[in-house]
């Protein structure tokens, strides 16, 4: 039979999907697979009204058979099959979605879900195959066609034996270059592990024969050296219904746990799981999990943030860093949604608008579900906070003080009356009321804080004082400027107005009548002090040291500490 050629800018097309559409080899795999359940979703259709259709849904599987000696990977699937004519317009054509048509000819319902839309994803197979076979049936018809193409020179379809209704893709995989490596795309556990990755949540069961061994029967003991013999038995390679699509009440905490500790590589259980559907603007599942401790490298440049993007089930990015702020950066987890329309690599969006709502109301979802922690558990949060706070307190610093309001409530600070973690909301609960701000002080460790001089003053008003003993604590604060219209007021900054008006005469006179007294002290210690003057703050110590303006002797010493 002649061989027909591809039409010219389909052969432009063609190679530009060869070679540089996708970034990474092994999503020809999803693309072929994501196909084959394209083409069981349709047949399952058409069974919910053509009752001549004896199958029902567990009769459906796509089925995965290696190869070595031969070099193919074969995919088949029992779903709708292709006539001759649609092997010619679906294959023949490049950028023509059968599977897009039958969408848009069909008024589907919930329980289908078609994945193919651009009608390129075939040609992903060319990647790593030097020749493509297709073997097809179409429901309704005796006769089977086999198309075949080996890349950028055409195809030719001829019909051939098939006994059932279906599809076989069988890929002649390609010869190792020196850059590049096909042998793996013939290796059962490279094929299990990709599976698992990108089409783990595809609703048929995608199976394959897994070769093993065994240690044969009366070997290997009562002195008689092992033998080992080898058996195929088939697997299912994928999970199928994704746990965050099913209802709370079916997911028991285990289930979450494991799939924390299996998915995202950690040892330990989640601190807290939020799993949420939310319609509206954005409509979408979440399934998202604060750690309980932070990872090692945490605090570092080495850590990526990033929440996993499925499409429908369909794996489409790993770490979609644009779905978190950095603030929340801890969260672990993924969103999959319906709607996003994907760009035609379907690794990437085509309009970040759609990501931007999601996250947007993402972060709303992670501030609820801390501040509800907080309050219903508080050593929950303790710990939390431990581990991420002092990434929130980066959060309000950074960004100009923009993310406060999201944040603020957020914060714990260790308290002067409490011995503990307090909340701004619990320190303005408790002010006095002639309190005017809420006091904080710095230092390295609460211990040295204790023994501020200026402490003593605030604390005999009754007054708490926060005690900020991280370096970014401070520069948060003062991005805050208030809260709940409360002040913060820095303890040893220069003025604390904490005298009252005939107290504040008192100072003054004194001052006045001590002036020479200041001015010999101010010379004996020269630029080492800016002032020397009077204080109302001091009990049983002498003297302490005070700053005056914006900035905390214990900001100065940051700052002074930075390189410049
Ligand atoms: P898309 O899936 O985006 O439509 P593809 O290039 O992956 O594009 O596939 C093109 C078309 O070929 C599909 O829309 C579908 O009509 C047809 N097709 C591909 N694989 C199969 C299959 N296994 N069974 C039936 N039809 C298929
Ligand atoms: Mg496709």
């Amino acid at each position: 039979m002649a061989k027909k050629q591809f039409k010219a800018e389909s052969k432009r097309l063609l190679d530009l999907m060869i070679h540089s559409i996708y970034t990474h080899h092994e999503i020809f795999l999803r693309e072929l697979i994501s196909n084959a359940s394209d083409a069981i979703d349709k047949l399952y259709f058409k069974s919910l009204t053509d009752h001549s259709i004896s199958l029902s849904r567990e009769d459906f599987k796509i089925h995965l058979s290696l190869d070595k000696e031969n070099r193919t990977l074969t995919l088949s699937d029992n779903g709708i099959g292709m006539t001759q004519e649609e092997l010619e317009n679906n294959l023949g054509v490049i950028a023509k979605s059968g599977s897009l048509a039958f969408k848009k000819e069909n008024d589907m319902q919930d329980d289908v879900d078609i994945i193919g839309q651009f009608g390129v994803g075939f040609y992903a197979a060319f990647m790593v195959s030097s020749e493509v076979k297709v073997v097809s049936r179409a429901y309704g018809s005796d006769d089977a066609y086999c198309w075949i193409s080996s890349g950028v020179d055409g195809y030719t379809i001829e019909p051939c034996r098939k006994d059932s209704v279906g599809t076989d893709v069988i890929l002649k995989i390609k010869e190792n270059t020196e850059e590049e490596n096909f042998d793996e795309f013939l290796e059962q556990y490279r094929i299990q592990g990709i599976v698992k990755k990108y089409s783990d949540y595809i609703r048929y069961p995608i199976q394959m024969e897994m070769e093993r061994s065994k240690l044969k029967e009366g070997t290997g003991k009562d002195g008689v050296d092992p033998e080992y013999e080898t058996y195929t038995e088939t697997e299912t390679l994928n999970s199928m219904v994704p746990i965050w699509k099913k209802s709370k009440e079916e997911v028991s905490e285990e289930d979450y746990n494991n799939f924390y500790k299996e998915k995202f590589f950690d040892f330990e259980d989640p601190l807290k799981v939020i799993h949420s559907k939310t319609e509206g603007a954005a409509t979408y599942n979440a399934l998202l999990f604060i750690p309980a401790k932070a990872p090692f490298n945490y605090y570092t440049k080495d850590f990526e943030k990033g929440l996993q993007l499925y499409s429908n089930g369909v794996l489409i990015t790993d770490k979609c860093a644009d779905l978190l702020p950095d603030y929340f950066s801890f969260v672990k987890g993924l969103v999959d949604s319906e709607d996003l329309s994907l760009n035609i690599s379907r690794e990437m969006l085509q309009h970040d608008r759609q990501l931007k709502v999601i996250a947007k109301s993402i972060e709303k979802k992670i501030k609820n579900e801390l501040a509800k922690l907080m309050k219903s558990d508080r050593e929950a949060y303790n710990k939390f906070f431990e581990n991420f706070g002092l990434q929130l307190k980066y959060g309000v610093y950074s960004n100009y003080g923009m993310n406060k309001e999201q944040l603020q409530d957020l914060l714990l600070f260790h308290s002067s009356s409490e011995n503990k973690l307090v909340s701004l909301a619990e320190y303005v609960s408790r002010m006095k009321e002639e309190q005017k701000y809420i006091y904080y002080a710095t230092g390295e460790s609460v211990a040295r804080i204790e023994h501020l001089p200026q402490a003593e003053l605030v604390k005999d008003k009754g007054f708490e004082i926060l005690y900020l003993t991280d370096d970014i604590d401070e520069f948060a604060i003062q991005m805050m400027r208030e809260y709940q219209e409360k002040q913060f007021k820095s303890i040893s900054a220069g003025d604390l107005d904490l005298e009252t008006e005939e107290e504040k005469e008192e100072i003054k006179k004194q001052e006045e009548e001590n002036k020479d007294l200041f001015a010999a002290m101010k010379e004996a210690l020269g630029d080492k002090v800016s002032k020397v003057r009077l204080s109302q703050r001091l009990k049983s110590h002498p003297v302490c040291l005070t700053s005056e303006g914006g900035l905390s002797l214990e900001m100065e010493k940051v700052l002074n500490a930075m390189p410049t």
